[in-house]
C-alpha cells in the first residue's frame, strides 16, 4: 500500500481552490455524455477540478484527461465502484490512483463480468413479463460501456413501455423489484484495498442513500474507516442542508471513537437535463477537512 500520495500532474493550488466536482459520469457507464463532452461541460460550469467517477470502470479516464489538458481544469482520475457490506450494496468512489494498476484494472474486471451476468438475468425476468428484447435493447443503448440498470431503464422509455426512467425504477428495475437482482459483489474491505493499494483514496458515497437507521449508518461508517476508508461525501447530488448536517454529525460521532474521516463532494452528474445535479453545482460546509488534503503533503496521510 503505497503510504505517500503525490499530487497528480495539473493539481495545483488554482485547481484546488475553484470549484470542485469528485463524482460524475460519462457514457463509459450511465451517462449521457461521452468523457471529452463531460470535460468541456463541466469547464463552462467554471469547475477547476473534476474527477470522472463511471461506475465500475476507469475506461473514460485518459480521454477525460486529455480533454483537461491545457486549460484552467484539472481532472483526476476516479471510478464508484460497487460493492458489499455485508449483504447490503454501497458505493465507494475512488480517487487519483494509478488507473492502469492491477489492482483497479482487475478490480474492474471481476465487476465487469458480474454486471454481464446481471444484465442476462435482468433481460430474462423483464421478458418473463413481457418486455421482449430487454437485452439486446439495453445492450445497443449501452454501446459497448458497462452495463447497468440505468440501461434497461433507457431502453423501456424507449420502447414505450414506461414514460420515464424514474417510472421503469419505480416499477421494474429499484429496489425490490423484479429488475433488481443480487449480486455478490466484491466486500467493502477488498474494494477500499484495492483503491489504496492503487495508490489512491477510499470514499464512501452518498450515505443517506442506502436506507439505513442511523444506527446501522454509524456501524457503516466505522467499518468503513476501519478498512481504511478516508472520506465520506457530505455532499452530493442533489442535498439539503438537514442532511448535510447529519453526515457531519456522524462524522464527529466517527471522530469521538476515534477515527477521522475526510469529506468530499460532487454533483453525481449523469446528464445535462438535471439542473439540481449539475457539473460543479456542490460547495462543503465550512469547517470540514477536504480529502484533498491528503494529496497536498503526502505527510497527512491516513494511518490506518
Ligand atoms: P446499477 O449501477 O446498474 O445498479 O444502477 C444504479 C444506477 O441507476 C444509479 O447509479 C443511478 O444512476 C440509477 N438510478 C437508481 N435509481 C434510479 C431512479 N429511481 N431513477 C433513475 N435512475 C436511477
Ligand atoms: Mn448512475
Ligand atoms: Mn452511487
Ligand atoms: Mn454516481
Amino acid at each position: 500500500m503505497n503510504s505517500v500520495l503525490e499530487r497528480p500532474p495539473g493539481l495545483n493550488d488554482q485547481a484546488l481552490s475553484g470549484q470542485i466536482d469528485l463524482h460524475c459520469h460519462s457514457t463509459a457507464s450511465d451517462g449521457i455524455l461521452s468523457p471529452a463532452a463531460l470535460v468541456s461541460r463541466a469547464k463552462c460550469q467554471g469547475v477547476s477540478l473534476l474527477a470522472l467517477t463511471d461506475h465500475d470502470t476507469v475506461a473514460g479516464v485518459n480521454e477525460a484527461i486529455l480533454a483537461g489538458h491545457g486549460d484552467d481544469l484539472a481532472v483526476i482520475p476516479g471510478v464508484e465502484f460497487t460493492a458489499c457490506w455485508g449483504k447490503r450494496v454501497v458505493h465507494i468512489v475512488g480517487l487519483n490512483f494509478d488507473h492502469e494498476s492491477t489492482e483497479i484494472l482487475s478490480a474492474v474486471t471481476l465487476r465487469d463480468k458480474l454486471r454481464e451476468e446481471r444484465a442476462e438475468i435482468i433481460a430474462e425476468k423483464l421478458e418473463k413479463r413481457g418486455f421482449h428484447g430487454a437485452l439486446a435493447g439495453a445492450q445497443a443503448l449501452a454501446e459497448g460501456a458497462v452495463i447497468g440498470r440505468p440501461h434497461f431503464a433507457r431502453w423501456m422509455v424507449d420502447a414505450g413501455h414506461v414514460d420515464s426512467m424514474a417510472r421503469a425504477f419505480k416499477r421494474y428495475l429499484g429496489a425490490g423489484k423484479v429488475g433488481d437482482v443480487s449480486v455478490e459483489w466484491p466486500q467493502l474491505d477488498d474494494t477500499i484495498r484495492s483503491i489504496r493499494a492503487a495508490g489512491g483514496s477510499a470514499i464512501l458515497a452518498h450515505p443517506l442513500k442506502y436506507g439505513l437507521t442511523r444506527t446501522r449508518l454509524l456501524a457503516l461508517l466505522m467499518d468503513f474507516a476501519a478498512a481504511g476508508g478516508q472520506a465520506v461525501e457530505v455532499v452530493c447530488g442533489q442535498q439539503n442542508p438537514v442532511q448535510t448536517r447529519e453526515i457531519l454529525s456522524l462524522l464527529e460521532r466517527v471522530s469521538v471513537e476515534g477515527w477521522d474521516l475526510r469529506a468530499s463532494l460532487g454533483s453525481d452528474f449523469h446528464q445535462p437535463d438535471q439542473p439540481w445535479r449539475e457539473l460543479g453545482g456542490v460547495r462543503l460546509p465550512a469547517g470540514v477537512e477536504p480529502v484533498w488534503n491528503l494529496w497536498q503533503t503526502g505527510a497527512k496521510q491516513n494511518s490506518n
